[in-house]
């Protein structure tokens, strides 16, 4: 079959929230299950002449995960804004990270089906701030701004790497899948213990 001749390489793009009390750069809590729009401030909602401040805590968070990823982590690295458009980001731009991330390359080990060891390669971490959520009811569309400004770090890996050296036609592979799949994951924060830092 045509279909032979061809091996899925698979990329991921991969949300995780950071444990942090506060949000990535106001005050604000970062805990689920407050009321609507109960956690905002003119900060995560974008007013004009705000300042943002970095959450130490939440860089801390996401160099640990930089290490134990085997990431390298960079001696520096930029914040910016991408703007666009939608009606859970009221500030039209998301602070995030592009052409300098707070870690590039490394690695997750994880067991295959057989158990034998299965390196998920990453391409960077990368910190920003979570969006807002749409609420889709019957006969409106709400929007809950709590999550506006949450840490998150994005990671990007490809599924296909193994420990093994790499095929002679690697270089032959072509891509059957999409480009990348958004996988959000969200980190329920019953399954750790909540930090003690005000931060
Ligand atoms: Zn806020």
């Amino acid at each position: 079959m045509a279909t032979d001749a061809y091996e899925a390489v698979i990329g991921l793009e991969v949300h995780t929230h950071l444990l942090t009390r506060s949000k990535l750069f106001c005050g604000c809590a970062a805990s689920f299950g407050a009321g609507p729009n109960e956690n905002v401030c003119p900060i995560c909602m974008g007013m004009p002449g705000v300042l943002p401040v970095l959450n130490r805590r939440a860089v801390e968070l996401a160099l640990r995960m930089g290490l134990a990823a085997h990431s390298h982590v960079q001696d520096y690295s930029v914040f910016a804004r991408k703007s666009y458009f939608y009606p859970d980001l009221p500030k039209g731009y998301q602070i995030s990270q592009y052409e300098l991330p707070l870690c590039k390359g490394g690695y997750i080990e994880i067991g295959d089906g057989d158990g034998e060891p299965r390196r998920i390669r990453l391409v960077r971490i990368h910190m920003e701030e979570d969006a807002g959520k749409n609420i889709h009811e019957a006969d409106a569309s709400l929007v809950d701004f709590n999550r506006s400004g949450v840490p998150l770090v994005e990671k990007y890996g490809l599924s296909c790497a193994t420990s093994a050296p790499p095929k002679d036609d690697w270089r032959k592979v072509i891509s059957a899948a999409t480009s990348t799949s958004r996988c959000a994951l969200r980190v329920l924060r019953s399954w750790a213990p909540r930090p003690k830092s005000k931060t």
